[in-house]
């Protein structure tokens, strides 16, 4: 796995050039945001024993195959982590595929694995895991989530961004990589999350595939009037 530092507390970690995780790192060691696909936690144990630090948390930005995929065999390897993921997703690890009555009643894409580990917290609009704090961006799935670093403005945003082949808002299909546009959900909520994400004026985005961009909000603005 490659491993890239970014600011003062994010490394990301890449997968066959096209799938991210990342370490967040805080006092107490790091929060590990996704797990990336099956087979990559002796990867990301051994890029945390090189970033010299625990991991002590294991946040999920939602349940596709490709962010879940070594949630397992992760929590085997770290018994006393903490596992959280938004209380819509954590439906989808345990095989529940169901859409509420209030919800856009467009299909589900994307593979949703059933994951045999229980989440030890179930989070909220707003919630905070250490200095992350929880936005809902539902759209490329029903309770994706997104992650702001309030000391620094970075923004963990999971697949309702990508920048892998050009920046896209999820569901708008990028040629080179449509992966994420194809497993997209419901696009008119996903458009509607970034333009929230946008509102917030990350001062960095971090995203699920594809690189890091700094200072992102022209290019957020430049992928929101694509999409819209
Ligand atoms: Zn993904």
């Amino acid at each position: 796995m490659k491993a890239t530092r970014h600011g003062a507390h994010l490394v990301k970690l890449t997968r066959l050039g096209a799938v991210n995780c990342y370490l967040v790192r805080e006092s107490d060691g790091f929060t590990l945001v996704d797990t990336s696909m099956p087979g990559s936690a002796d990867a990301i144990l051994a890029a945390a024993r090189e970033a010299v630090g625990q991991i002590r948390r294991i946040l999920l930005t939602h349940a596709h195959g490709d962010h879940v995929g070594s949630l397992a065999a992760l929590r085997e390897q770290l018994p006393d982590a903490e596992v959280l993921i938004s209380e819509r997703d954590a439906r989808f690890l345990r095989g529940d595929k169901s859409l509420d009555p209030g919800e856009p009643q467009a299909k589900l894409r994307g593979s949703y694995p059933e994951v045999d580990v229980e989440p030890t917290r179930l989070l909220k609009p707003g919630d905070q895991v250490g200095s992350l704090e929880l936005v809902p961006t539902p759209g490329h799935t029903p309770g994706h989530a997104s992650f702001r670093d309030a000391r620094d403005g970075t923004l963990i945003a999971g697949d309702a961004f990508q920048t892998l082949g050009g920046i896209a808002v999820s569901g708008k299909i990028k040629p080179l990589f449509p992966l994420p546009a194809l497993s997209t959900w419901h696009k008119p909520t996903a458009l509607e999350s970034a333009r929230t994400l946008r509102e917030m004026q990350p001062s960095r985005l971090a995203v699920g595939h594809g690189r890091v961009v700094e200072s992102p909000t022209a290019a957020m603005d430049d992928a929101i009037a694509e999409a819209s």
